[in-house]
């Protein structure tokens, strides 16, 4: 990629990137994707890419979709903006809400829309404020979350976020956060552990911190099914149940942070179902809608609704909401998106195609670079070490990773690297050919990686 190309200098000369190191931009320019059809995307150059990531693990059911397209140009002709502020409303975010409370787990009832998965942690964070004031529990506001576990950006969220390069120099956490230890059996099991003996040390870790801090100071347990952004984690056997049976037994609420498990990642619609979750709280955003539209949803039990709603009885008002709470071409646009996964059957399908990935990729184990090759569904990791047998990492963590995920275009492929931990996470309408395209297309890239 030449800086001298005139879309890549006008890029470097006015944008600020998120996630990327802004001096190495300069240097290298950004890959310029103009278009996108089915699993596959194009940059200005006309090359191709198998989207291995879905975008940012988000595009359910693939690019160009047509009836997204039309969904979305049927509500801008109709009504291309409203809000739903101040008892107004419309049709597009009450049918979502309804949709949504019927198929999420539970006694889920209410739905508060955001633009963003951040925002909706964000607005977690708040509405369990609020909530826990509405009860008459004012010192119950503290959240438990995961090392390595990633909710997002904001103030709020991103103190939630356990990774260090979203803390460091942005003065985070701000808001009173425990960060327990990572669930990653590979990585933080200790020597001679089981992964059982691992399980009962992180439950005996939560028990130690909630006595701690006393469990009438902490309002809720935040954690992804499966951690995705801080490496592809599937959680141990067992890990989950024991955590909701510590939470529940001190009355701490269940946070599900579902923006990437939601809507078939995991071979079930909800990761929640694949582990066994019954979350008080749930948390979507982009296979919501494919990411075409921003749109997030913080999905509440009946019991926190009904307190809230009292609440504002009392106040007044809820003083909490966005310009694009409920935006109506993003709900119509989700709805369309959903109804394509069901009619589709793209769970099902992604259980079938997980298990060629996983299955393709578990293969991959016995190469000298592949330390752990993890995941679910059509969600996976492959962590890339310095030395196998002892797990090394290399000296500098994420130069390798960088390294795969610039030579994966050079073979067509589309991946995320996470420092050292190469990520897959493709459309939902994947095929078995296509998976092949895309391992192959990796284990190409590896044999250039020493
Ligand atoms: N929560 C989880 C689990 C995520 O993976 C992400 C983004 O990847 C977020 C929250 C933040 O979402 P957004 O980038 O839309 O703010």
């Amino acid at each position: 990629m030449s800086v001298l190309n005139s879309t890549a200098a006008r890029d470097i000369a006015h944008q600020l990137h998120p996630y990327t190191n802004a001096i190495r931009h300069e240097a290298i320019g950004p890959v310029v994707i103009e278009r996108g059809e089915g699993v596959y995307v194009y940059d200005d150059q006309g090359r191709r890419y198998l989207e291995g990531l879905a975008g940012l693990w988000s595009v359910a059911v693939g690019f160009g979709e047509k009836r997204l397209v039309e969904a979305a140009k049927r509500q801008l002709e109709k009504l291309p903006y409203y809000h739903i502020f101040s008892h107004k409303s419309h049709m597009p975010s009450i049918a979502l809400a309804e949709k949504l409370a019927e198929m999420t787990p539970g006694d889920l009832s209410h739905v508060f829309f955001t633009n963003s998965g951040s925002e909706a942690n964000d607005t977690v964070v708040k509405l369990l404020w609020y909530y826990n004031n509405a009860c008459g529990r004012p010192k119950k506001k503290k959240f438990l979350a995961r090392e390595q576990a990633y909710h997002g950006i904001t103030v709020a969220s991103g103190s939630l976020t356990g990774l260090p390069n979203n803390h460091r120099d942005f003065d985070l956490p701000a808001i009173p956060v425990r960060h327990l230890t990572c669930p990653h059996y590979y990585r933080f099991g200790q020597e001679g552990e089981t992964e059982a003996q691992f399980v009962d040390r992180l439950i005996g870790e939560l028990e130690a911190v909630i006595a701690e801090e006393g469990a009438e100071t902490i309002a809720a347990f935040i954690g992804e099914p499966l951690m995705s952004a801080g490496g592809v984690i599937p959680p141990p056997n067992q890990y989950w149940e024991r955590v909701q049976a510590v939470c529940r037994c001190n009355d701490i609420l269940i946070v599900a942070d579902e923006v990437i498990t939601g809507f078939g990642r995991l071979g079930t619609m909800f990761g929640s179902e694949h582990y066994n979750i019954q979350p008080d709280v749930l948390v979507l955003s982009k296979q919501i809608n494919s990411s075409y539209q921003p749109l997030a949803a913080v999905v509440i039990s009946d019991a926190i609704y009904k307190a809230v709603a009292d609440n504002t009885g009392k106040i007044g008002t809820f003083g909490h909401g966005y310009t694009g709470s409920g935006h109506p071409v993003a709900t119509a646009v989700a709805l369309e998106n959903i109804a394509i996964i069901e009619e589709r059957h793209l769970v099902e399908n992604a259980a079938r195609m997980g298990r060629v990935l996983q299955s393709r990729l578990a293969a991959l184990a016995d190469h000298p670079l592949v330390g752990e090759v993890r995941g679910a569904g059509l969600i996976a990791g492959v962590e890339l070490v310095a030395d196998k047998s002892t797990k090394a990492k290399f000296d500098e963590p994420g130069r390798v990773g960088a390294y795969v995920f610039h030579r994966a275009h050079d073979h067509g492929l589309v991946v995320r690297a996470i420092t050292d931990t190469i990520a897959f996470c493709p459309p939902l309408i994947i095929t078995e050919d296509q998976i092949e395209e895309l391992v192959s297309a990796f284990e190409r890239t590896l044999e250039d990686t020493v």
